[in-house]
């Protein structure tokens, strides 16, 4: 009986802050099949973070050692706080074929990108979620309640900025409502599961 296996797909989602990424990002985690990798971040915990869960918080001295010990996939400073991905888990995940979801900005996945390392080259899928218009964005943002007027502008800012690089990612959903982007979502984890190159034929005798 023809069996398939295959190491782990390294999915990198990136998107302008507000593009609605974290809440499809929330909605993909409760997938048991894809494991989310918890980043590092030196910025202050938010009310309903977990340690651990969200984010493992940091010192910024922490974080400097951490990465001197080349423990990080990549790193990024994100308006003034430092963000990166700990290498070793991902790498013991897809090694063991389990998927990896990493939510990163468009500086991680750059440098993902650029990684000379063949297992994570061939492991990566990336996806940028477009926001639908700036317009669109700006009322999102100013929807979350979370941010004051300074750091929306901010942020408006830095998404004109992300978006120019949506054409280095493999895939690029338009935001629409999150069912729809789920299931643009779902579907490119899909149709990379079955991509050729990542299968090894095995024969079982049955
Ligand atoms: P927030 O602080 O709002 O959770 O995230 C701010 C930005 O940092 C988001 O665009 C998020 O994707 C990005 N981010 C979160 N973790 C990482 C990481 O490990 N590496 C990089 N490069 N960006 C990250």
């Amino acid at each position: 009986m023809n069996n398939f296996t295959r190491s782990g797909i390294l999915f990198v989602v990136s998107a302008p802050s507000g593009a609605g990424k974290t809440t499809l990002c929330t909605n993909v985690r409760q997938t048991p099949d894809l494991v989310y990798s918890v980043s590092c971040t030196t910025r202050p915990i938010r009310p309903g973070e977990v340690d651990g869960e969200d984010y493992f918080f940091l010192s910024k001295a922490d974080f400097k050692k951490r990465m001197k010990a080349g423990e990080m996939l990549e790193t990024a400073t994100v308006y003034g706080q430092f963000y990166g991905t700990p290498k070793g888990p991902v790498l013991e995940h897809l090694a063991a074929g389990r998927d990896v979801l990493l939510d990163i900005d468009v500086q991680g996945a750059r440098q993902i990108r650029a990684s000379r390392d063949a297992k994570i080259k061939e492991a990566l899928a990336d996806i940028f979620i477009m926001p639908p218009d700036l317009g669109e964005l700006k009322r999102r943002l100013e929807g979350r309640a979370t941010d004051s007027a300074k750091q929306i502008a901010l942020r408006m800012e830095a998404a004109v900025e992300e978006m120019s690089d949506w054409k280095s990612y493999r895939y690029t959903i338009l935001s629409s409502s999150m069912e729809e982007d789920l299931i643009k979502f779902r579907a490119i984890i899909r149709a990379e599961r079955y991509l050729s190159r990542r299968l090894d034929l095995e024969n079982v005798e049955a």
